[in-house]
C-alpha cells in the first residue's frame, strides 16, 4: 500500500499536482480506477498492467515499485523487529513457534526507518525518469528523521553510561572520557544507536549523551552536512570540468539521509553512492560510451546510485563505522581527508574536461 501511494508521487509530483485529489484516475481515459483494481500488485497484475476501460498499457513502474516497496519493508522488518540489530527494549519477537507479537518500540522504529526508505524509492525513481528530485519529498522525510532523531538520541537503546567504553587497560593507564575519540582506545568502542554516531566525541557538556538536545543538534548537522559535501564536491567538479555533473537535488537527498543517519554516513554515503552508480548504473552505459565516446555529455541521474549507497552505508555502519572513526573524529586527520579529496575532485574534473569541447546545449537543469 505504500509502494501504491509512492507510486502515486512519482507519477505527480514532478508535475507539481496534488497528490491528494483527485482520486486514482486513466492517464488516457481519466475514469477513477475501481477500489478493487487499485489493489496493489493485485490489481495491476489481474488487468494485465491496462485500464479497465479503454486497454491503455500502464507504465511497468507501477507493479516494481510495489513489488520492491514492498521487498524492502519486509527487510527492514527483519531488520529492526525479528533479528533485533540495535538491541531495542521488548520481549523477543519471534514469529514462527514462539512470541507472535512484536514490541511497540520495535514497531515505531521500523514505522521511522521505512519513511527514510520511502522517501529515497520515491525521489531515486522520480530522479531516474525526470532527472529532478521534488523538494517536498527529502525535506518532508527530514523533518521526520530529526524529530525521530530527538525522540531516539545517540546511543539509545545503549544506556547513555556506555556513550564510550575505552578499554579496561586504557582506563587503567590512566585514560580518561574526555580524551578524543579517534584514539585508539576507543576505535570500535562507539555504540551503534539507532542514530548511529554522535556528532563529535568527547561530547559537549551542554550536550550529554542520550539527552534530546544531542539528537536533534545531531539530526540538523547530519542534514547540514549532507547537503553541504554535495555542495562542496559539485563545485569542486565543475570548476575543473566546466559543466554541470551533479544537481542540487542530490544535495537534497543526502540532506534527508543526515537527518536520519548523522553527518558521518551522509558523508560516506556521497562516495558509496558514487561507486554504486559507477559500478550499477553508469558502467554499461560506460563500457558501451568508451566506443562512442561522447557518453559522458548525457547527463546520467544520480539520484538512485546515491540512495544505493545511503542504504549500503546505513546497514553497514556497525562494521565500517570504527574503520572510519580516526578520520571521522579527528580535525587533523579530517582535514587532510578533505584536502585529498578537494585536490582529487578538481584534477578529476580538469582531466576529464574536453580538449575538443565545442559547446553544446545545457541540459536541462534542476
Ligand atoms: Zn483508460
Amino acid at each position: 500500500m505504500v509502494g501504491s501511494f509512492l507510486n502515486v508521487l512519482v507519477a505527480r509530483l514532478p508535475y507539481e499536482k496534488s497528490v491528494l485529489w483527485p482520486g486514482s484516475r486513466c492517464f488516457s481515459c481519466f475514469r477513477p480506477i475501481r477500489p478493487l483494481d487499485n489493489l496493489p500488485i493485485v490489481g495491476y497484475l489481474r488487468l494485465r498492467g491496462r485500464c479497465r476501460f479503454c486497454k491503455a498499457e500502464f507504465s511497468a513502474r507501477y507493479l516494481w515499485v510495489e513489488v520492491g516497496t514492498g521487498l524492502a519493508f519486509l527487510g527492514l522488518f527483519l531488520w529492526d523487529v525479528v533479528f533485533n540489530v540495535h538491541g531495542l527494549p521488548g520481549a523477543r519477537y519471534e514469529p514462527v513457534g514462539g512470541n507472535t507479537a512484536p514490541s511497540a518500540v520495535g514497531l515505531a522504529v521500523f514505522g521511522y526507518h521505512a519513511v527514510l526508505v520511502s522517501c529515497l524509492i520515491a525521489a531515486a525513481v522520480i530522479d531516474a525518469g525526470h532527472r529532478i528530485i521534488p523538494p517536498a519529498i527529502p525535506f518532508t522525510g527530514a523533518l521526520v528523521g530529526i524529530v525521530g532523531g530527538a525522540l531516539m538520541p545517540w546511543p539509545w537503546p545503549h544506556p547513555a553510561a556506555e556513550a564510550v567504553a575505552p578499554t579496561a587497560a586504557a582506563v587503567a593507564a590512566g585514560f580518561t572520557p574526555a580524551a578524543p575519540w579517534s584514539l585508539s582506545e576507543c576505535w570500535g568502542r562507539i555504540p551503534v544507536g539507532v542514530q548511529p554516531w554522535p556528532f563529535w566525541g568527547p561530547l559537549p557538556a551542554w550536550l550529554p549523551a542520550g539527552s534530546w538536545k544531542l539528537g536533534l543538534v545531531n539530526g540538523f548537522l547530519g542534514a547540514l552536512a549532507g547537503s553541504l559535501v554535495v555542495r562542496w564536491i559539485k563545485w569542486l567538479f565543475e570548476t575543473g570540468f566546466g559543466r554541470e555533473a551533479l544537481g542540487l537535488g542530490d544535495a537534497d537527498l543526502l540532506f534527508l539521509a543526515g537527518a536520519f543517519l548523522g553527518w558521518q554516513p551522509a558523508v560516506l554515503s556521497l562516495f558509496a553512492g558514487a561507486f554504486a552508480a559507477l559500478l550499477v548504473f553508469k558502467l554499461p552505459a560506460g563500457v558501451v560510451g568508451l566506443f562512442r565516446g561522447r557518453e559522458f555529455e548525457r547527463e546520467l541521474p544520480f539520484g538512485p546510485g546515491l540512495a544505493v549507497g545511503v542504504v549500503a552505508t546505513w546497514l553497514a555502519w556497525p562494521w565500517v563505522g570504527p574503520r572510519v572513526q580516526f578520520v571521522f573524529l579527528d580535525l587533523r586527520m579530517l582535514a587532510v581527508v578533505v584536502g585529498l579529496v578537494s585536490v582529487g575532485m578538481l584534477a578529476a574534473g580538469l582531466l576529464l574536461r574536453r580538449k575538443d569541447d565545442a559547446p553544446t546545449p545545457e541540459p536541462a537543469t534542476r
